[in-house]
């Protein structure tokens, strides 16, 4: 769960190793994939005849007889030619499915489950792994874990006689970042060794714990071996790949766990948190700082305060367990209270915590592949050069070769830790997810806040169903009242949706609702920084590993209250938010209109555009029977469309479509379907891959542009829009260095690119920055408008990621059906000042600022008088044509939806002329 390598305060060895030539042969050997060699040993006529005897055996001494020793499975190295993490060897996810069906079909131990198709249509799979009687007995193991997960009509006596009966489930995955290689590898060995080793301990471990053993990413696990694999031999060995590793969202596939935005997510969720429910939840990663080799918990600061004090006990047992075999073991490097915090709760593992489900994660070293480095100790950040010992950096590396099969073994250790830890505590861990869920309930029962409120009532209903069903996939409890009802003095109707916190996840709730109060870790010296005296520190704020402030029902723009009292009506629990449609109503002649409100209707926009209807997109407010219309109704005429092909069209959409008469004096433009065409750089950009997903969650068609179309030119013939994702001006006009990559995926735009995307404004066209790519925009054609925080100091201005208030101008075509205020994802976001200007365009317009008073609504920030009253969104007149910045996240990991439309209506006011 780490950011990109800039982001890491400490770098990689550069040292590339020298490689023999006996090795560089077997490259070329292997390099049309590994020979497979199915298993000769169950051919092996004395084997039979033992496992004959014994069945014969067994069949007298029934199940009191010990577990026989199975037939041998094939072993990893029989199987793919080369042991798991040998050098320049990686297995993909369809060579890893061939090995574990294999081992399905030679042991009882096994059984494989398919829990879905990944973004680019592979099975996902898992392997559970246990003792033949336990893979026999799955189902009822699942039910004994299920009620002590949901507790309700449990009482203690018969909790404490379900753990001694259950079994301990533990969940191990790799591959979730697919460029770490050597999680997804070793899963691949553990799966053998897990089955066939036979001493006491792993008897043990067979007979007390379920190990789900998974791959959570096959569409990575491929890409980057095959991308590997092309490269082995060439300068470009350990090139990074150019394109997201998972669709959409690569590296934020370990924090879309709340949002569920792509298939992959949502499988897992349905896996974890609806099927299996297990009690140990591990989740390896691959990007350990250098010199360290590998980071287990306990975790640093700061804790996120709704994490349930026993399952961080738990953590830092199974942390210190793990890392107490690493040293009985030698191994040296292991570090933990170091780099990686609880407070973001979108990573894979935290959503696993507020579920009851104990996480466990960590990081091993080197990520580059699987070709070996030696590091040198001369090349160890300062602070390591001299091999200190800490309390939780016990035994430090000196240096060496470090080859992926290190980093495999490293896995290996953790992994059989942890599951020798299940095995041992089985009882204690199957009631603690209990007792969590119990505790938790009895909490808010008696204390604040007892639970949300979520209004009929709303700006935007589908973003409101879209919430609530989120949060029922999430295995959230929500509630309809059955009849009309007031609490904390506010009268609510029949219907409205009730969350309780008082639910066996309701810390989920709770950290999901609430607004963020980030912790100046500056205040609290004696708590974190574990020395005799602690200092008070006279620096700039702290980090966090993530953002600060996230509050979900703020980021979507809906409306929640908090009880401060227990809400007394008769409700009922829904399955499904079953939002009420609107029927279309008003006795208009001339249009139906269609309120600018909701991202629906947007999607409305588009679809009727591209069954080629006519639309028009009023541009000022207007009134017709009884109804005052704001900026941005879609105005669809009677003469172009029947009111079944509307319904037809607007099916799905919770749209609140009426009849209107013409409006006279309404300022309206025809709109036309936009030829959009999306920038996307060779630098994997996680930002563009966000911007494909709501494009396309959304109904907008657009085309992918590289640098060679960008430096081609004649865009404007081609397209109304183009979208620059953020993006460095650097990375956008030099993308990777000469040398780095294989020269297809060299430079970026460059000088030529710039000049056609000024050409393009020139003539008519929309040029849409976003997040760093506005400073491109603003320094390349020097546009009349500055950013202000360009040049301040982290002491003075720091905004690592929050919520602010922002204003907005509904008459502006870029915040049309925007509210007048709401929040905006702001994380050291370019932010404007328009300077005094002589074009002949007109001045630039404002069509957002940050808010003056009330301006931090989750999260924290120094320095919040730079921000007040600051343009955030701006649309620059430039030449025949436009340049916007879009200066903060209207996207961010797809939850902002109170601001998606800042990006919409960017893109059609690109077909609409003054
Ligand atoms: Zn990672």
């Amino acid at each position: 769960m780490e950011e990109n390598l800039e982001s890491i305060p400490v770098r990689m060895g550069e040292r590339r190793p020298e490689i023999p030539g006996s090795a560089r042969m077997l490259c070329r050997i292997f390099r049309g994939g590994p020979r497979i060699q199915r298993g000769k040993t169950m051919n092996d006529k004395t084997l039979k005849a033992i496992l004959l005897l014994l069945a014969f055996v067994l069949l007298f001494r029934g199940s009191a007889f010990p577990a026989a020793a199975e037939a041998k499975v094939p072993s990893p190295e029989e199987f793919f030619g080369f042991r798991v993490g040998a050098d320049f060897h990686l297995i993909d996810y369809g060579q890893a499915l061939l090995y574990w069906r294999e081992l399905e079909k030679s042991s009882k131990r096994i059984k494989l489950f398919d829990y879905g198709k990944s973004s680019l249509g592979k099975t996902m799979v898992f392997a559970a792994v246990s003792s033949e009687e336990n893979i026999a007995g799955l189902e009822n193991i699942k039910e004994i874990t299920r009620r002590l997960s949901l507790v309700r009509g449990l009482s203690e006596e018969e909790a404490l006689k379900l753990a001694a009966e259950g079994k301990a489930i533990v969940w191990i995955d790799g591959g979730l970042h697919a460029t770490e290689v050597a999680p997804a590898q070793h899963i691949i060995q553990l799966t053998h060794d897990l089955l066939s080793e036979e001493t006491p301990k792993f008897k043990k471990i067979r007979d007390e714990v379920i190990a789900m053993l998974a791959l959570p990413n096959p569409d990575g696990m491929d890409m980057v071996a095959g991308w590997y694999k092309k490269n082995l031999g060439t300068p470009y060995e350990t090139s990074p790949l150019p394109w997201l590793y998972q669709r959409y969202i690569g590296h934020d596939n370990n924090r879309d766990s709340f949002m569920l935005s792509v298939p992959e997510t949502r499988n897992l969720n349905q896996v974890l948190h609806h099927e299996w429910r297990p009690h140990i939840f591990y989740n390896q990663h691959q990007e350990s700082p250098f010199p360290t080799l590998i980071f287990v918990p306990p975790d640093c600061e700061p804790t996120n305060p709704n994490l349930h004090p026993l399952l961080l006990r738990w953590q830092n047992f199974i942390g210190s367990a793990m890392a107490m075999d690493f040293e009985a073991e030698g191994k040296q490097g292991v570090i933990s209270r170091f780099l990686f915090d609880t407070w973001y709760p979108g990573y894979v593992t935290q959503v696993c915590d507020f579920h009851n489900i104990i996480s466990t994660f960590s990081e091993t070293f080197l990520f580059n592949y699987a070709t070996p480095q030696f590091y040198q100790a001369r090349d160890f950040p300062e602070e390591y050069k001299d091999f200190t010992s800490s309390m939780f950096f016990t035994n430090p590396w000196r240096g060496g070769w470090w080859h992926l099969r290190d980093a495999v073994e490293y896995c290996l250790t953790a992994s059989k830790s942890v599951l020798d830890l299940a095995a041992k505590h089985r009882e204690e861990l199957l009631y603690a997810k209990y007792a969590m869920g119990k505790e938790t309930m009895e909490r808010y029962s008696k204390e604040p806040p007892f639970g949300w409120i979520i209004p009929r009532e709303q700006r935007d209903s589908g973003v409101a169903a879209e919430l609530i069903d989120n949060l029922i996939a999430l295995d959230i409890e929500v509630y309809k009242s059955l009849a009309a009802f007031r609490a904390d003095g506010i009268d609510y109707p029949e219907g409205t949706y009730i969350l309780p916190t008082s639910q066996p996840f309701g810390r989920f709730l709770k950290t999901l609702f609430e607004v963020q109060a980030y912790p100046d870790l500056r205040v609290y010296p004696s708590l974190w920084q574990s020395i005799v005296e602690p200092i008070k520190l006279k620096i700039p704020p702290l980090q966090t590993y993530d953002v600060l402030g996230w509050t979900l029902p703020l980021q979507m723009g809906i409306k929640t209250t908090a009880l401060n009292a227990p809400a007394e009506v008769k409700t009922e629990r829904i399955r499904a938010a079953g939002w009420p449609e609107k029927k279309i109503r008003g006795q208009g002649s001339y249009a139906f209109a269609v309120p600018s409100g909701s991202n629906d209707c947007l999607r409305a926009a588009n679809r009727l555009l591209k069954s080629g209807k006519e639309v028009h997109w009023a541009r000022s407010r207007f009134q017709s029977g009884g109804t005052a219309f704001q900026p941005g109704t879609l105005i669809v005429p009677f003469d172009g469309i029947s009111e079944a092909e509307l319904e037809k069209t607007a099916r799905g959409l919770l749209l609140d479509v009426q009849r209107i008469d013409r409006p006279s004096g309404l300022k309206s433009a025809r709109l036309s379907k936009p030829r959009i065409g999306l920038y996307q750089p060779w630098t994997e950009s996680i930002e563009e891959g966000w911007t494909e997903l709501i494009l396309e969650n959304h109904e907008f068609d657009y085309s992918t542009l590289h640098n060679a179309e960008i430096k081609a030119g004649e865009l404007d013939r081609r397209f109304d829009v183009l979208i620059l994702p953020s993006q460095s001006p650097r990375s956008l006009l030099d993308g990777h260095a000469k040398g780095t990559m294989p020269p297809d995926y060299l430079g970026g735009i460059g000088t030529a690119g710039a000049a056609n995307l000024k050409h393009f404004a020139e003539e008519g066209g929309t040029l849409v920055a976003m997040g760093a790519a506005c400073d491109f925009a603003i320094e390349e054609y020097r546009l009349p408008v500055r950013n202000v925080l360009k040049s301040l100091k982290p002491e003075e201005f720091f905004a690592s990621g929050l919520l602010v208030g922002a204003v907005f101008d509904p008459d502006n075509p870029v915040a049309f059906g925007m509210p007048e205020e709401a929040a905006a994802f702001f994380a050291d976001s370019p932010t404007f000042e328009v300077l005094p200007s002589f074009g002949e365009g007109g001045i630039p317009a404002v069509a957002a600022r940050y808010a003056e008073e009330n301006l931090v609504l989750s999260g924290w920030m120094v320095g919040e008088n730079y921000l007040r009253n600051k343009a955030a969104a701006v649309v620059v007149p430039f030449g025949k044509g436009k340049i916007i910045l879009l200066g903060f996240n209207v996207q961010h990991r797809g939850q902002t939806k109170a601001t998606f439309k800042l990006l919409f209506n960017s893109i059609l006011s690109s077909v609409i002329k003054d």
